[in-house]
């Protein structure tokens, strides 16, 4: 039951708040309105949307069985009372344990079965399960050594709940490098899935079903794309009260709202029920030390403010959430060397770039249009007139407009913000 699986979470954030002296805050509905509108599009164009949408992505059954029609009182109950073996892929897991199991999808590439680790922790105590899935798109590579910090710097006897971690999600593409599954498709457009569609939406309804639809709150890490790199963030339908009381565990990391696109894991996961953000942190391709600790950090928080673990400090003050951002582009072809960094702040009129002609030498500026925070940015290259190239967080006022708490909306306009594969 959806609404039993977010009561659940919201209330162990509720406790662990109350236990620690209030430090977080409780009345989701404070923050469920303050939304104007998203300019932030996370669609990812270099698969085939037109295929997607003729897909009929499936809608994920309902929360498993584990916890039946019962009322909010009762599954509280049931978590204050002794933890419970977790039946995953097969496989008994008891509490005050850890295990590593393995999950294929059922339909195989190429007649070889492909295979990925999925670790789990089964508190010694009863509480929520919290899902981290890395490596949706094989070639983001900071959220794989999240999961494995976190993973190993926790320890079964002394959780409450459940961890499951998925460090490779994509591991087609993983092994050759790559954002995308063999066939090109963006296995994130394609979830919860369809056990008759493609391939993609194949493996998706296989990962969903087998893992996902056991997570009570959900983290799906990744980085830029495209040779862009994101300041260490979180992205979230802040119309969603339960995805709201969520992002509010993470301790001092940016946040942004941001409409999950329509196949998204996150926008999957919340539709059934299990709120879920997205962790931005960094570029593709490489190992950056920096932004996997912020992330290890981030989630070492949540985890505590879950109250599912009382060895990690909370962390610091919270950052800024930022309702609008935009994209500024380049209107000139050449090589864009950057003057702004991750985490800069800046005034309208403010240089960000330079784009200088490799022939004719000549030199254009780009400037921020907008007063914010620069949370997302190209790697300095070679770029196209309408290229991408610096994300800004824009500072607003502005009050909310409507209360917009239906389902994510399907990209299909042209703002100007529509960003190829820019995030997850
Ligand atoms: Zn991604």
């Amino acid at each position: 039951m959806p609404q039993v699986r977010a009561l659940v979470i919201t209330f162990w954030i509720l406790i662990a708040g109350l236990a620690q002296g209030g430090e977080v805050s409780v009345d989701p509905g404070d923050n469920g309105a303050d939304i104007v509108e998203d300019t932030t599009e996370d669609a990812d164009s270099r698969s085939s949307e037109v295929a997607v949408a003729a897909e009929h992505l499936v809608d994920p059954a309902p929360a498993e069985a584990e916890s039946p029609d019962v009322p909010l009182a009762d599954a509280v109950t049931a978590a204050a009372g002794a933890a419970e073996p977790m039946m995953l892929l097969g496989t008994e897991v008891a509490p005050g344990t850890a295990q590593r199991l393995s999950w294929s999808a059922t339909e195989l590439f190429e007649g070889v079965p492909v295979s990925t680790p999925v670790l789990v922790i089964n508190g010694a105590y009863p509480g929520p399960t919290l899902c981290l899935t890395a490596a949706v798109h094989g070639d983001e590579l900071n959220g794989i050594e999240m999961v494995r910090r976190v993973m190993h710097d926790l320890s079964p006897g002394k959780v409450s709940g459940a961890v499951i971690g998925i460090p490779i999600v994509n591991v087609q593409g993983f092994r050759r490098g790559s954002r995308y599954l063999p066939d090109r498709r963006d296995l994130n457009r394609y979830f919860p899935g369809n056990p008759n569609g493609s391939a993609a939406a194949r493996i998706a309804h296989s990962f969903f079903a087998n893992v996902v639809s056991h997570c009570d709150a959900l983290v799906d890490l990744h980085t830029g794309s495209f040779e862009r790199a994101n300041l260490p963030q979180i992205r979230a339908d802040l119309r969603n009260p339960d995805v709201v009381t969520l992002t509010q565990g993470f301790g001092s990391m940016v946040i942004l709202h941001s409409t999950p696109a329509v196949g998204t894991l996150r926008y999957a996961a919340t539709r059934a029920g299990i709120p879920a953000v997205t962790l931005e942190a960094g570029g593709p391709s490489q190992l950056e030390l920096n932004e996997v600790k912020h992330g290890v950090k981030g989630i070492e928080t949540l985890v505590n403010t879950l109250g599912m673990m009382r060895k990690h400090r909370l962390w610091g003050d919270p950052e800024p959430v930022y309702y609008r951002s935009s994209w500024v582009r380049a209107d000139n072809g050449g090589i864009l060397l950057s003057d702004v960094s991750l985490g800069s702040s800046v005034r309208k009129g403010d240089l960000l770039g330079t784009i200088t002609d490799p022939m004719n030498n000549a030199r254009t500026e780009v400037r921020s249009p907008y007063a914010g925070r620069i949370i997302g940015m190209a790697r300095n290259q070679v770029v196209m007139p309408g290229f991408a190239a610096f994300h800004v967080g824009i500072e607003t006022d502005e009050t909310p407009a409507e209360d917009v708490t239906g389902p994510a909306v399907s990209h299909t306009h042209d703002s100007g913000d529509y960003i190829d594969g820019m995030s997850e």
